[in-house]
């Protein structure tokens, strides 16, 4: 592992099945389905200040994603809280991303999950930092990819499970192409959502975000910025965006977990606005940051 440059931090304490165990202890089975067939579910989050930003919402989203595989999580909502914070306090961490993860289990070399036992559950927290910080004062420029969103009744984007090829092949195209985010379209050609964000436009004072039935994962992040913007006043759109919606829209901004909430400028080519930040993505942002401080 040693010459691996993206390797974890050798100091790095890991909640693994119940207890705190060094990173290098931290295995899973190669039997295990989570592995096998990305068979499993888990949660991005975020602390800030020794505080875990939206934990109930990200637990909710969890055990939601477990029932919708028929995955039995063997841990109580709340032990998954205690669990979080044991693993930060391990590491010394306040500002911390939070990787939160449940497998199916070590299993038979089938598909079926009912030949398996054990889910495993684990807790990584380490330090994250997505994109570069001039990004969020300059905006930061995306495509849309060719890569189309899965399909609700093939496998539904809600579900957030071990199985993120869809999103990496667009992440493929739009690292390709030299940008950082990549917006996919859902099979009716509209707007979905990144590969690990959702996607805003301001149109006319407006701001307007793909409806979930477009086949999205409905992010945390997305709802804690509609209810600021409520708040100010704004109002919030769940509605079908076209490419042609986006091209024309006076701002747009990214919103998740490791995000938090990026301005866009330029989308195809197309600039977006006058090319910066506009004024509600900046609103947005510093009340975004706010409600992070528990301040909003
Ligand atoms: N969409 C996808 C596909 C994601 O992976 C994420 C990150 N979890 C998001 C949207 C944003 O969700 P959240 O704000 O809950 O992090």
């Amino acid at each position: 592992m040693s010459d691996n440059p993206f390797a974890p931090r050798p100091d790095l304490k890991v909640f693994l099945d119940g207890q705190i165990v060094p990173v290098d202890q931290a295995k899973i089975s190669v039997f295990d389905h989570g592995l096998l067939y990305g068979d499993g579910v888990f949660e991005g989050i975020r602390s800030y200040n020794g505080r875990v930003f939206e934990l109930d919402a990200h637990v909710q989203r969890l055990f939601d994603s477990a029932k919708a595989i028929r995955l039995t999580i063997p841990m109580s909502a709340q032990q998954i809280k205690d669990a979080i914070y044991q693993t930060m306090e391990a590491n010394g961490l306040q500002d911390a991303y939070i990787r939160l993860v449940v497998t199916r289990g070590v299993g038979y070399l089938g598909l079926a999950p009912t030949r398996t036992a054990n889910p495993s559950v684990f807790v990584i927290t380490d330090q994250i930092e997505l994109y570069p910080p001039e990004l969020y004062r300059e905006g930061m420029n995306i495509i849309t990819v060719s890569t189309i969103r899965n399909h609700p009744n093939a496998m539904p984007p809600p579900i957030k499970s071990l199985n993120y090829l869809n999103n990496i092949l667009a992440k493929i195209e739009c690292v390709d192409a030299g940008a950082l985010e990549a917006i996919m379209l859902n099979v009716d050609g509209l707007v979905a959502e990144c590969t690990g964000d959702n996607v805003f436009i301001v149109r006319q004072g407006r701001l307007q975000t793909p409806s979930s039935d477009a086949g999205i994962l409905p992010g945390i992040t997305r709802a804690v910025v509609m209810r600021l913007a409520a708040q100010r006043g704004i109002d919030v759109q769940e509605k079908q965006l076209l490419r042609y919606d986006l091209y024309v829209a006076d701002e747009c901004f990214l919103t998740g977990t490791a995000a938090e909430v990026v301005p866009i400028t330029q989308i195809d080519g197309r600039q977006i606005g006058d090319g910066k930040p506009g004024p509600i993505t900046q609103q947005l942002l510093d009340d975004f940051k706010a409600a992070t401080r528990g301040e909003r």
